[in-house]
C-alpha cells in the first residue's frame, strides 16, 4: 500500500495549484486523473485575479512561456449597445490583463510544470471509492487497463471538477437556485477578426437578456464561440450535429457577418444543468476546491478562477492542519470562498434580470462606478473596500432602478421638448 501525506483528485487547475503549493512546503503529494491529457475542456477565458494564484504555487512562469492569447478586458453588447471594460482601468490594484486559453493546453502545461515539481502526477487513474477518517484517507482508484491499486495519505483535496467525486460519494451535492440552462459551443476560424477583437471576450445578450454568445479568441487565429441559453434551447440547437447553432452564429446580425464563412475545428459540443451547489465543502480529512464546490454560471468567466482561489486556500489549510495546527474551516475556507462565490451571484442574477445590462449599457455611467464594477469582472471579489462586492447583493437592483428613473425622466423632458417646438 502506497502512502503519501496529501491526495489530489483531479489535474484541473484547481487540483495542479494545490499540489504544486503543498509540494513546495515539502509534502508528498500524488494526484489522480481520470483523463489522459492533453484533453478538451470549456473554461477557456481566464480572469486577471488568477495570475496571482498561479504566481504564489509557482506555476505561472510555465503559463507565459506558453504564449498564449493576452486577455485585457471585456466587451458586453446587445444590439447596437456597448460597453467595454479595461482591466487596466480598475478600483483595485491588481493584475490588469491575463489569457485566454484553450484549456487542453493550459491544462496539460499546468500539470507537467505540477509534475515537473516533484508531484507524482497519474494521468488515466479514475479514483473509484474513498473512505474518510481523522487520522487516514483511504483512495481505491483504477488505472488505463483495468487494475485497482489503493493509496492511503493523511489528507485528500477534491479538485475533481465535474467529477464532483466526494460531494457524489458523501451525499454532499444541492441543487443550484439559477434555472437550468445549457450552453453549446465550438472552435472557429475567425479570419474577420480585428486586432482589437483578439485582446478581449466578446458577450453578446439577446433574447431579452436570457440568452447569450460567447467569442474567445486563441493565439492561433482561431475562437471559441458558445450560445448559452435555457436547457430547451440548447439541446434543440444540438439536434443534427448542432446545424441550428452553426446556422446562428453565422447569420446572427450582432455578430456582423464575422463567422460568416468560418469552418468549425470540431462539431458542437453542448454540456447543460451545469450549475450545482454544495451542502458542506470540507469534512474529516477532506477539502473540496475548484468546480467540485459550487458552479453558478458562465457569464463572467470566473470559473477557473474560483478553481484556482479555491484550490491555493485549501491548499494552504492542509498546510497548516497537517503542521498540527487547528483549523477553522468553516471560517478559514468555506467562509472566504462562499464570500467570492455569494459576489458572483449577485452578478449572475443581475445578468439574467437584466439589471447588469442597464448599468452598463447606460450612457450616463460614471467612471469610477465603471472602475469598481471592472474589478469585479477581473475576479477581486474579496476587496471589501470596493462597494460593488461589499454591497454586491443590493446595490446592482438599487443602481439600475435610478438608472431607469432617470432615463424616464431625460425621455420625459425630451418628448416634451419635442412636442412643445
Ligand atoms: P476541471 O477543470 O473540471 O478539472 C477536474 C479534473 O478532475 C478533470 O481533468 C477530470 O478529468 C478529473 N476527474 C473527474 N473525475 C475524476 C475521478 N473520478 N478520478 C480522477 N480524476 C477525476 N470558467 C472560466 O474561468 N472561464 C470561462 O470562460 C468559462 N466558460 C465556461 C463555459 C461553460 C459553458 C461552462 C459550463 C463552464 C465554464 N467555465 C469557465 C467554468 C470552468 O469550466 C470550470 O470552472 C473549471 O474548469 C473548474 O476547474 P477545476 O479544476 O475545478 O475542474
Amino acid at each position: 500500500m502506497q502512502t503519501v501525506d496529501v491526495v489530489v483528485i483531479g489535474a484541473g487547475p484547481a487540483g495542479t495549484v494545490a499540489a504544486s503549493y503543498l509540494k513546495k512546503q515539502g509534502y508528498e503529494v500524488t494526484i489522480l486523473e481520470k483523463e489522459k491529457f492533453p484533453r478538451f475542456q470549456i473554461g477557456e477565458s481566464l480572469l486577471p485575479c488568477c495570475m496571482e494564484h498561479l504566481d504564489e504555487s509557482g506555476l505561472l512562469d510555465a503559463v507565459k512561456e506558453r504564449n498564449f492569447q493576452k486577455k485585457t478586458g471585456a466587451a458586453f453588447m446587445r444590439g447596437e449597445k456597448r460597453c467595454e471594460f479595461f482591466f487596466s482601468e480598475q478600483f483595485t490594484k491588481g493584475w490588469t490583463w491575463t489569457w485566454q486559453v484553450k484549456r487542453a493546453d493550459f491544462d496539460s502545461t499546468l500539470a507537467e510544470a505540477t509534475r515537473a515539481k516533484g508531484v507524482d502526477v497519474n494521468f488515466e487513474c479514475e479514483v473509484l471509492k474513498v473512505t474518510c477518517s481523522a487520522e487516514k484517507q483511504h483512495v481505491e482508484y483504477q488505472d488505463a487497463d483495468g487494475n485497482v491499486h489503493e493509496i492511503e495519505s493523511r489528507f485528500i483535496i477534491d479538485s475533481s471538477g465535474y467529477g464532483r467525486v466526494l460531494p457524489r460519494l458523501f451525499d454532499l451535492s444541492k441543487p443550484s437556485a439559477f434555472s437550468p440552462r445549457g450552453a453549446i459551443f465550438s472552435h472557429l476560424e475567425d479570419k474577420n477578426r480585428t486586432e482589437k477583437a483578439s485582446n478581449n471576450i466578446f458577450v453578446h445578450s439577446f433574447d431579452n437578456n436570457k440568452s447569450w454568445i460567447w467569442a474567445i479568441p486563441f493565439s492561433d487565429g482561431s475562437t471559441s464561440v458558445g450560445i448559452v441559453g435555457d436547457k430547451e434551447k440548447i439541446t434543440e440547437m444540438a439536434e443534427n450535429g448542432g446545424e441550428a447553432y452553426k446556422t446562428f452564429i453565422r447569420e446572427f446580425a450582432d455578430l456582423n457577418g464575422r463567422f460568416k464563412d468560418a469552418d468549425l475545428k470540431f462539431e458542437p459540443k453542448h454540456i447543460l444543468g451545469y450549475s450545482i451547489g454544495v451542502k458542506k465543502m470540507y469534512g474529516e480529512g477532506f477539502v473540496l476546491s475548484g468546480n467540485s464546490t459550487e458552479f453558478l454560471d458562465p457569464i463572467f468567466s470566473s470559473g477557473v478562477t474560483f478553481a484556482t482561489a479555491s484550490g491555493l486556500l485549501s491548499a494552504k489549510m492542509t498546510h497548516k492542519h497537517l503542521q498540527g495546527e487547528a483549523v477553522d474551516w468553516e471560517t478559514e475556507y468555506e467562509k472566504v470562498i462562499q464570500q467570492g462565490i455569494n459576489v458572483f451571484r449577485s452578478y449572475v442574477s443581475g445578468w439574467y434580470s437584466g439589471d447588469f445590462q442597464t448599468i452598463v449599457f447606460t450612457p450616463h455611467i460614471n467612471e469610477d462606478i465603471k472602475n469598481q464594477i471592472c474589478s469585479v469582472l477581473a475576479g477581486y471579489v474579496w476587496d471589501q473596500s470596493n462597494p460593488f462586492v461589499k454591497k454586491h447583493d443590493t446595490i446592482l437592483p438599487t443602481l439600475a432602478k435610478v438608472i431607469k428613473i432617470k432615463e424616464r425622466s431625460i425621455g420625459d423632458v425630451a418628448s416634451s421638448e419635442s412636442s412643445a417646438q
